[in-house]
């Protein structure tokens, strides 16, 4: 068991030390990644044959770009697509923290936890206060919140 240990340790060094010098998932092959699974889910709801290919290729081009060593090639496209589609990213992104720190509000007793709509730092306050006015630690902009 402590052999078996070892050696998983050894393996995920091992994973780091490669990934650390590949492109990993950057914003764009999240976006790859996040079409071809729904190609795939699609093609399988609908037995299209086209799109098991679509998603397939999709895919595998983000696996691809993960594992690729040319980072400053990957990292110029990533560019391209942030230039385009960097608003859209970081829209999705401030939405996912504010459900995550919806959900870790309804679990905690004692604070509510918010999320700055300006430079999306989290901000904790405590319960029970009715409305108060919340200034980000990080940005220093105010708002009003009903706890
Ligand atoms: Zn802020």
């Amino acid at each position: 068991m402590g052999l078996l240990k070892k050696y998983v340790t050894m393996f995920r060094e091992d994973m780091k030390e490669v990934m650390a010098r590949r492109c990993g998932l950057d914003e764009l092959n999240n976006f790859i990644m996040l079409i071809g699974f729904v190609y795939v889910v699609f093609a399988l709801f609908t037995g299209n044959k086209l799109c098991i290919i679509c998603g397939a290729v999709c895919i595998i081009l983000g696996y691809m770009r993960v594992f690729s060593k040319n980072l400053e090639k990957r990292r110029k496209e990533n560019a391209v697509y942030m230039r385009y589609m960097g608003g859209v990213v970081r829209v999705v992104k401030y939405c996912k923290v504010c459900i995550k720190m919806w959900i870790k509000t309804l679990k905690d007793k004692e604070y509510y936890y918010f999320v700055c709509s300006a430079c999306h730092q989290i901000i904790r306050v405590p319960k029970g206060k009715n409305k108060v006015s919340i200034r980000c630690p990080k940005c220093e902009k105010t708002f009003i919140k009903r706890t």
